[in-house]
Protein backbone atom coordinates (compact mmCIF):
# COMPACT_ATOMS: atom_id res chain seq x y z
CA UNK A 1 0.00 0.00 0.00
CA UNK A 2 2.76 2.26 0.56
CA UNK A 3 4.57 1.69 -2.07
CA UNK A 4 1.64 2.22 -4.79
CA UNK A 5 1.56 6.25 -2.44
CA UNK A 6 4.74 6.49 -3.13
CA UNK A 7 4.83 5.66 -6.72
CA UNK A 8 1.38 7.91 -7.15
CA UNK A 9 3.44 10.59 -5.55
CA UNK A 10 6.21 10.03 -7.73
CA UNK A 11 4.07 10.01 -10.29
CA UNK A 12 2.57 13.60 -9.37
CA UNK A 13 6.06 15.19 -8.65
CA UNK A 14 7.13 14.31 -12.29
CA UNK A 15 4.13 15.66 -13.74
CA UNK A 16 3.95 19.08 -11.71
CA UNK A 17 7.97 19.28 -13.32
CA UNK A 18 6.80 18.17 -16.49
CA UNK A 19 4.52 21.11 -16.33
CA UNK A 20 6.62 23.69 -15.16
CA UNK A 21 9.04 22.99 -17.58
CA UNK A 22 6.35 23.99 -20.41
CA UNK A 23 5.56 26.94 -17.93
CA UNK A 24 6.89 30.44 -18.70
CA UNK A 25 10.79 30.87 -19.11
CA UNK A 26 11.99 32.64 -15.98
CA UNK A 27 15.27 34.65 -16.40
CA UNK A 28 17.86 34.15 -13.71
CA UNK A 29 21.11 36.65 -13.13
CA UNK A 30 24.93 35.27 -13.11
CA UNK A 31 27.14 37.01 -11.08
CA UNK A 32 30.38 38.25 -14.23
CA UNK A 33 32.07 40.77 -11.76
CA UNK A 34 31.38 42.83 -8.38
CA UNK A 35 27.66 44.29 -8.83
CA UNK A 36 28.26 43.15 -12.52
CA UNK A 37 25.39 40.21 -13.88
CA UNK A 38 24.57 38.87 -17.04
CA UNK A 39 21.30 37.54 -18.06
CA UNK A 40 21.58 34.73 -20.59
CA UNK A 41 18.62 34.03 -22.52
CA UNK A 42 17.63 30.92 -24.44
CA UNK A 43 19.62 30.39 -28.04
CA UNK A 44 16.51 29.89 -30.22
CA UNK A 45 13.39 31.78 -31.09
CA UNK A 46 11.35 34.17 -29.58
CA UNK A 47 7.91 32.68 -28.56
CA UNK A 48 5.25 33.43 -25.69
CA UNK A 49 7.20 31.46 -23.22
CA UNK A 50 10.05 33.25 -23.81
CA UNK A 51 8.67 36.52 -24.39
CA UNK A 52 11.37 37.09 -26.76
CA UNK A 53 13.99 36.99 -24.04
CA UNK A 54 16.28 35.33 -26.51
CA UNK A 55 18.86 37.38 -25.92
CA UNK A 56 21.66 38.63 -23.16
CA UNK A 57 20.77 41.43 -21.08
CA UNK A 58 23.14 42.68 -17.79
CA UNK A 59 22.78 45.22 -15.15
CA UNK A 60 25.25 47.04 -12.62
CA UNK A 61 24.62 47.52 -9.14
CA UNK A 62 25.21 50.45 -7.46
CA UNK A 63 24.36 52.58 -4.05
CA UNK A 64 21.73 54.66 -5.73
CA UNK A 65 19.85 51.97 -8.23
CA UNK A 66 20.29 49.75 -10.90
CA UNK A 67 22.12 50.34 -14.75
CA UNK A 68 19.96 48.11 -16.62
CA UNK A 69 21.38 47.01 -19.87
CA UNK A 70 19.02 46.13 -22.67
CA UNK A 71 15.24 45.76 -21.57
CA UNK A 72 13.84 43.37 -23.32
CA UNK A 73 11.25 42.66 -26.13
CA UNK A 74 8.19 43.39 -24.89
CA UNK A 75 6.22 44.74 -21.06
CA UNK A 76 6.06 40.96 -19.91
CA UNK A 77 9.31 40.52 -21.14
CA UNK A 78 10.74 43.35 -18.68
CA UNK A 79 8.69 42.48 -16.11
CA UNK A 80 10.36 39.63 -16.14
CA UNK A 81 13.71 41.34 -16.20
CA UNK A 82 12.79 43.56 -13.52
CA UNK A 83 11.95 39.97 -11.26
CA UNK A 84 15.54 38.78 -12.05
CA UNK A 85 17.04 41.50 -11.09
CA UNK A 86 15.10 41.72 -7.92
CA UNK A 87 16.18 38.52 -6.88
CA UNK A 88 19.68 39.73 -6.46
CA UNK A 89 19.26 43.29 -5.08
CA UNK A 90 16.08 45.86 -3.51
CA UNK A 91 17.57 48.60 -5.78
CA UNK A 92 15.59 49.53 -8.26
CA UNK A 93 16.27 50.46 -11.95
CA UNK A 94 16.90 53.35 -12.22
CA UNK A 95 18.73 53.87 -15.95
CA UNK A 96 18.34 51.56 -18.57
CA UNK A 97 21.01 51.80 -21.08
CA UNK A 98 20.55 50.28 -24.87
CA UNK A 99 23.33 48.57 -26.78
CA UNK A 100 20.69 48.38 -30.57
CA UNK A 101 17.46 48.58 -31.86
CA UNK A 102 16.71 44.81 -32.01
CA UNK A 103 13.58 44.52 -30.42
CA UNK A 104 14.69 42.09 -27.82
CA UNK A 105 17.02 45.73 -26.71
CA UNK A 106 14.50 48.08 -26.70
CA UNK A 107 11.09 47.11 -26.47
CA UNK A 108 11.16 47.38 -22.56
CA UNK A 109 11.80 50.89 -22.44
CA UNK A 110 8.54 52.15 -21.77
CA UNK A 111 8.11 50.02 -18.86
CA UNK A 112 11.30 50.89 -17.03
CA UNK A 113 10.62 54.61 -18.33
CA UNK A 114 7.35 54.05 -16.66
CA UNK A 115 8.54 53.49 -13.10
CA UNK A 116 10.83 56.72 -13.70
CA UNK A 117 14.46 54.94 -15.23
CA UNK A 118 16.22 57.42 -17.79
CA UNK A 119 16.52 55.36 -20.77
CA UNK A 120 19.63 56.00 -22.72
CA UNK A 121 21.67 55.50 -25.37
CA UNK A 122 23.73 56.88 -28.47
CA UNK A 123 22.27 58.88 -31.12
CA UNK A 124 22.12 56.43 -34.29
CA UNK A 125 21.10 53.75 -31.69
CA UNK A 126 17.70 56.00 -30.75
CA UNK A 127 17.08 56.86 -34.13
CA UNK A 128 17.44 53.23 -35.81
CA UNK A 129 14.97 51.87 -32.92
CA UNK A 130 12.79 54.71 -33.85
CA UNK A 131 12.95 53.67 -38.01
CA UNK A 132 12.34 50.26 -36.56
CA UNK A 133 9.82 51.00 -34.48
CA UNK A 134 6.78 49.30 -36.63
CA UNK A 135 8.58 46.29 -38.12
CA UNK A 136 9.49 45.17 -34.59
CA UNK A 137 6.67 45.13 -33.38
CA UNK A 138 4.50 43.58 -36.22
CA UNK A 139 7.29 41.15 -35.69
CA UNK A 140 6.73 40.44 -32.11
CA UNK A 141 3.00 40.56 -32.36
CA UNK A 142 3.39 37.50 -35.07
CA UNK A 143 6.06 35.59 -31.73
CA UNK A 144 4.40 36.81 -29.00
CA UNK A 145 0.64 37.02 -29.73
CA UNK A 146 -1.28 38.22 -27.07
CA UNK A 147 1.48 38.74 -24.52
CA UNK A 148 2.60 41.31 -26.48
CA UNK A 149 -0.18 43.58 -25.52
CA UNK A 150 0.67 46.79 -23.42
CA UNK A 151 4.36 46.80 -25.42
CA UNK A 152 5.13 51.05 -26.61
CA UNK A 153 8.33 51.45 -28.08
CA UNK A 154 9.93 54.25 -26.61
CA UNK A 155 13.36 54.89 -28.31
CA UNK A 156 15.72 55.92 -26.05
CA UNK A 157 14.49 59.80 -25.20
CA UNK A 158 18.62 60.46 -23.09
CA UNK A 159 20.64 60.50 -26.39
CA UNK A 160 24.57 60.35 -26.77
CA UNK A 161 26.67 62.54 -29.25
CA UNK A 162 29.96 61.36 -30.65
CA UNK A 163 31.29 58.19 -32.00
CA UNK A 164 31.66 56.75 -28.45
CA UNK A 165 30.59 58.21 -25.29
CA UNK A 166 31.16 58.08 -21.62
CA UNK A 167 28.27 57.55 -19.29
CA UNK A 168 28.14 58.14 -15.18
CA UNK A 169 25.91 56.75 -13.24
CA UNK A 170 25.57 55.55 -10.00
CA UNK A 171 29.59 56.39 -9.44
CA UNK A 172 29.85 53.56 -12.22
CA UNK A 173 31.50 54.65 -15.24
CA UNK A 174 30.29 53.18 -18.54
CA UNK A 175 31.56 53.72 -22.23
CA UNK A 176 29.84 53.43 -25.10
CA UNK A 177 31.25 52.81 -28.84
CA UNK A 178 29.37 52.20 -31.93
CA UNK A 179 29.61 48.27 -33.48
CA UNK A 180 27.20 49.47 -36.70
CA UNK A 181 27.46 45.50 -36.98
CA UNK A 182 24.00 43.40 -36.54
CA UNK A 183 22.09 46.77 -36.89
CA UNK A 184 23.14 49.82 -38.06
CA UNK A 185 23.74 52.11 -34.43
CA UNK A 186 24.60 49.21 -32.75
CA UNK A 187 26.94 49.70 -29.71
CA UNK A 188 29.26 47.87 -27.02
CA UNK A 189 29.18 49.19 -23.15
CA UNK A 190 32.32 48.76 -21.69
CA UNK A 191 32.94 48.83 -18.13
CA UNK A 192 36.86 50.09 -17.84
CA UNK A 193 36.93 49.35 -13.91
CA UNK A 194 36.01 45.48 -14.02
CA UNK A 195 36.80 44.36 -17.89
CA UNK A 196 33.69 43.49 -18.68
CA UNK A 197 32.32 43.73 -22.13
CA UNK A 198 28.83 43.98 -22.72
CA UNK A 199 29.46 43.50 -26.76
CA UNK A 200 25.74 43.79 -27.65
CA UNK A 201 24.93 41.81 -30.62
CA UNK A 202 28.44 42.04 -32.05
CA UNK A 203 29.44 38.72 -30.14
CA UNK A 204 27.56 35.59 -30.34
CA UNK A 205 28.62 32.39 -28.85
CA UNK A 206 27.29 29.24 -28.51
CA UNK A 207 25.38 29.45 -31.77
CA UNK A 208 26.52 31.33 -35.02
CA UNK A 209 25.83 34.81 -35.90
CA UNK A 210 23.74 35.97 -38.47
CA UNK A 211 24.29 38.67 -40.97
CA UNK A 212 20.92 39.99 -41.98
CA UNK A 213 20.31 42.39 -44.92
CA UNK A 214 21.01 45.65 -42.89
CA UNK A 215 24.23 44.10 -41.21
CA UNK A 216 27.81 45.19 -41.99
CA UNK A 217 30.31 42.59 -42.20
CA UNK A 218 33.05 44.95 -42.72
CA UNK A 219 32.21 46.66 -39.65
CA UNK A 220 31.73 43.69 -37.51
CA UNK A 221 35.61 42.51 -38.57
CA UNK A 222 36.89 45.82 -37.54
CA UNK A 223 34.71 46.06 -34.06
CA UNK A 224 35.48 42.85 -33.22
CA UNK A 225 39.27 43.54 -33.51
CA UNK A 226 38.65 47.04 -31.52
CA UNK A 227 36.79 44.72 -28.87
CA UNK A 228 40.19 42.66 -28.38
CA UNK A 229 42.25 45.46 -28.56
CA UNK A 230 40.42 46.34 -25.11
CA UNK A 231 41.33 43.12 -24.04
CA UNK A 232 38.15 42.08 -22.38
CA UNK A 233 38.47 40.13 -18.90
CA UNK A 234 34.83 38.62 -19.22
CA UNK A 235 32.68 39.31 -22.31
CA UNK A 236 28.41 39.01 -21.77
CA UNK A 237 27.88 38.82 -25.59
CA UNK A 238 24.45 39.42 -27.34
CA UNK A 239 23.89 35.98 -27.61
CA UNK A 240 25.48 33.07 -25.56
CA UNK A 241 26.98 32.26 -22.52
CA UNK A 242 29.32 34.29 -20.95
CA UNK A 243 32.63 33.90 -21.82
CA UNK A 244 36.48 35.18 -22.17
CA UNK A 245 38.38 36.85 -25.78
CA UNK A 246 39.15 33.25 -26.92
CA UNK A 247 36.51 31.69 -27.11
CA UNK A 248 34.49 34.76 -28.79
CA UNK A 249 37.26 35.21 -30.92
CA UNK A 250 36.95 31.73 -31.88
CA UNK A 251 32.92 31.57 -32.48
CA UNK A 252 32.40 35.62 -33.61
CA UNK A 253 35.93 37.29 -34.37
CA UNK A 254 36.96 33.91 -36.89
CA UNK A 255 33.58 33.94 -38.13
CA UNK A 256 33.90 37.91 -39.34
CA UNK A 257 37.38 37.39 -40.30
CA UNK A 258 36.31 34.18 -42.64
CA UNK A 259 33.26 36.32 -44.03
CA UNK A 260 35.28 39.27 -45.23
CA UNK A 261 38.94 37.36 -45.75
CA UNK A 262 37.32 34.34 -48.06
CA UNK A 263 33.64 35.19 -49.13
CA UNK A 264 34.79 38.81 -49.60
CA UNK A 265 37.48 38.06 -51.82
CA UNK A 266 35.98 35.51 -53.43
CA UNK A 267 33.38 38.79 -54.46
CA UNK A 268 36.00 40.81 -55.31
CA UNK A 269 37.33 38.46 -57.66
CA UNK A 270 34.19 37.94 -59.24
CA UNK A 271 33.47 34.53 -58.94
CA UNK A 272 30.35 32.66 -59.26
CA UNK A 273 28.61 33.10 -55.94
CA UNK A 274 27.21 29.53 -55.87
CA UNK A 275 30.73 28.08 -55.98
CA UNK A 276 32.14 30.88 -53.38
CA UNK A 277 28.95 28.76 -51.01
CA UNK A 278 29.45 25.18 -52.35
CA UNK A 279 33.26 25.50 -51.20
CA UNK A 280 33.00 27.03 -48.10
CA UNK A 281 29.51 25.24 -47.43
CA UNK A 282 31.24 22.88 -44.06
CA UNK A 283 33.40 24.86 -41.84
CA UNK A 284 34.91 22.26 -39.06
CA UNK A 285 35.34 25.25 -37.33
CA UNK A 286 31.76 26.40 -36.79
CA UNK A 287 29.73 24.03 -37.71
CA UNK A 288 29.55 22.59 -33.91
CA UNK A 289 27.30 26.08 -33.47
CA UNK A 290 23.72 26.27 -32.68
CA UNK A 291 22.26 27.66 -35.91
CA UNK A 292 25.02 26.67 -38.16
CA UNK A 293 22.37 24.65 -40.75
CA UNK A 294 19.92 27.39 -41.07
CA UNK A 295 22.18 30.60 -41.21
CA UNK A 296 25.46 29.89 -42.61
CA UNK A 297 24.71 29.68 -46.26
CA UNK A 298 22.06 33.03 -45.86
CA UNK A 299 25.29 34.55 -44.30
CA UNK A 300 27.86 34.24 -46.84
CA UNK A 301 25.32 35.20 -49.64
CA UNK A 302 24.59 38.24 -47.26
CA UNK A 303 28.37 39.04 -47.20
CA UNK A 304 29.26 38.17 -51.05
CA UNK A 305 26.45 40.35 -51.68
CA UNK A 306 27.97 43.27 -49.38
CA UNK A 307 31.54 42.90 -50.72
CA UNK A 308 30.52 42.84 -54.58
CA UNK A 309 29.38 45.94 -54.50
CA UNK A 310 32.50 47.67 -52.93
ZN1 LIG B 1 19.92 39.85 -30.99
Amino acid sequence: MFKRTAWILVATVVGLLALSARADYQPRAEKVADNVYAIVGPLGQRSADNDGLNANFGFVVTSTGVILIDSGASLLGAKKIEAAIARVTKQPVRWVVNTGSQDHRWLGNDYFAGKGAEVIAMSRTAATQAEYAAQHMEGMTRFLGKRVQGTKPLPAPKTLAGESATLERGGETLELTYTDTHFPGDAWVWLPKNGVMFSGDLVYVDRLLGVLPWSSVKNGQQAFKALAALKPARIVPGHGRVCDLAQAQRETGNYYDFLADKVGAAAREMEPLSATLDRYADLPAFRHLDNYEGLHRGNMSRAFTQFESQ
